[in-house]
């Protein structure tokens, strides 16, 4: 498993607004911080203001659930990052 640990039963499928990047988060929220996105944050940004600075939202897409299902999203985005095939969509 890439985004999420094993035996996983139920998790977001989000893709984010600003960088594209679709990723599984154990989050189930309708919008999360990119976690993408927040590696390019400024480090010199205070935490109190780092919520406002967190403009790169993921949204959450859909909620899978079922282990076999979170484990077959979880390869096919992993693979699609890593330079697989996309036409899956
Ligand atoms: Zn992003």
């Amino acid at each position: 498993m890439y985004y999420v640990p094993d035996k996983t039963h139920k998790c977001g499928y989000y893709e984010c607004r600003e960088c594209g990047t679709r990723f599984l988060s154990l989050h189930l929220e309708e919008v999360i911080p990119c976690a993408y996105c927040e590696r390019d944050f400024d480090p010199e940004i205070g935490p109190d203001e780092e919520m406002v600075a967190s403009n790169a939202e993921a949204m959450l897409v859909k909620v899978i659930e079922g282990e076999e299902d979170v484990e077959k999203w979880d390869k096919l985005l992993s693979l699609a990052i890593t330079g697989g095939d996309e036409e899956w969509l």
